[in-house]
């Protein structure tokens, strides 16, 4: 059910040159049951004039089964009401209203298909929330999660991804660094090139894809029209 909830401010953390994490408590007692891959609506203020506030759209990073703090990452857009707000005004300790838990791109746990997960910049937020929900209910299916960004200045979660990885034979880690610099030894290119290098074989897979609409429109054409994946097997998330 769709509820509003005041929350506060307890962490907030610049992780790369251009994303933030921070972490909400809801009040003692007060839950929020989601599914992981939902997000929440938070009345953003304008840096501006604080008193105008309009509704933005953010994913869960946290496990579901934290239910009365949860994690988020904002990544910043030039200008941006709530990247401004993030940037400039949030601080520990603020009081912020959310309304939630809304949206359906969440797992369809019920084949027994390998996950295959692409994200890019702050769309890989989702897959954090449903690799973490995964792997703490001992989910031993394959999981590749493909985090494409532009840079080496703008990854964010990679020793985290990776110590999860190390944990979970089951989850692969692959950063795939668009504009890297010539020291950059990983993964080189965007994900519509580097996926299908990867991953060959996507009868078995169920596919999961978020981003920028542009990005997730481009994958989606070369998924089903070229590698010709089952559409029912591909599922998208695009951030407007
Ligand atoms: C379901 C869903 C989940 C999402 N989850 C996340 C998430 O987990 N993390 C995340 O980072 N984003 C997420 N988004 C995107 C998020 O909702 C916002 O759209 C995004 O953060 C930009 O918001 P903003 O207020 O900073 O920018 P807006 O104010 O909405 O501006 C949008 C664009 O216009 C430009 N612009 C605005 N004002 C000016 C100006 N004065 N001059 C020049 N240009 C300007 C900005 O550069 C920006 O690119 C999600 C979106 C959806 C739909």
């Amino acid at each position: 059910m769709v509820s509003s909830y005041t929350t506060t401010c307890i962490h907030k953390e610049r992780l790369c040159s251009n994303a933030w994490e921070f972490k909400l408590k809801l009040e003692d007692g007060k839950s929020l049951d989601f599914t992981s891959g939902q997000f929440v609506i938070f009345d953003v203020p304008s840096v501006d004039a604080p008193e105008d506030l309009q509704p933005r759209a953010y994913s869960i990073a946290s496990s579901p089964s934290e239910k009365n703090e949860l994690t988020f990452l904002i990544t910043y857009k030039e200008g941006g009401r709530a990247s401004r707000w993030v940037d400039e005004m949030l601080k520990v300790g603020d009081s912020i209203t959310m309304k939630g838990p809304f949206g359906a791109f969440t797992l369809k746990e019920d084949d027994d298909k390998d996950y295959v997960f692409i994200g890019t910049g702050s769309g890989v937020v989702p897959f954090r929330s449903m690799i973490l929900d995964l792997l703490e209910k001992g989910d031993t299916r394959k999981i590749d999660l493909f985090f494409g960004v532009r840079n080496e200045e703008r990854v964010f979660w990679k020793e985290e991804f990776e110590d999860l990885a190390l944990k979970h034979s089951n989850l692969n880690f692959h950063l795939c660094l668009s504009q890297s610099s010539a020291d950059w030894n990983g993964l080189h290119g965007r994900v519509n090139k580097v996926v299908p290098e990867i991953i060959t074989d996507f009868s078995n897979t169920s596919l999961y894809v978020c981003g920028n609409p542009e990005m997730v429109k481009d994958l989606k054409n070369l998924l089903l029209h070229q590698l010709e994946l089952d559409p029912q097997n591909l599922h998208s998330e695009g951030y407007v």
